[in-house]
């Protein structure tokens, strides 16, 4: 199988409790190759782009909020099935089902600041490092 890239966003959280080379270090493990790496703070815009499909959900205020708190670490990670390999390494969405050993399940315990965003299909993967990249 060709290799695939993702976008994947270490979230304010993780950049504030210091986890930033805990999850690289995952990462690395895993056999992955982080292409591009950067620092940033987001502005309430690209958190509306980036979060489209929530927001009309009653959660994204406080979404916003805190992903506008504090920087986020922005990285482009290469590898076989990295899309779905980085998910699984992630843990699902609903942080009561993540499993000890997963990123979300060893380190987080909210729904809302869970550690870590990974692009979920190749066209997301496309737009998100265009949008967080370019
Ligand atoms: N989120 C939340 N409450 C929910 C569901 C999601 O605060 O009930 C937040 C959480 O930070 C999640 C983000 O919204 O990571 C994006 O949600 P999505 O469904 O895309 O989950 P993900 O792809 O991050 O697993
Ligand atoms: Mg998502």
């Amino acid at each position: 199988m060709a290799d695939e890239k993702t976008y994947i966003m270490l979230k304010p959280d993780a950049v504030k409790r210091r986890l930033i080379g805990e999850v690289i270090s995952r990462i690395e493990k895993k056999g992955y190759q982080i292409t591009q790496a950067k620092l940033m703070t987001l502005d309430k815009i690209v958190i509306a782009e980036h979060y489209a499909h929530l927001l009309d959900k009653p959660f994204y205020p406080d979404l916003e909020a805190f992903m506008t708190s504090g920087p986020v670490f922005s990285m482009a990670v290469e590898g076989e099935n990295v899309i779905a390999g980085m998910r699984q390494l992630m843990g699902p969405t609903n942080i009561y089902e993540a499993l000890p050993g997963t990123i979300r399940g060893d380190y987080a315990n909210n729904m809302t600041e869970n550690i870590i965003h990974g692009s979920d299909s190749e066209e997301a993967a496309i737009i998100e490092i265009k949008r967080f990249f370019e």
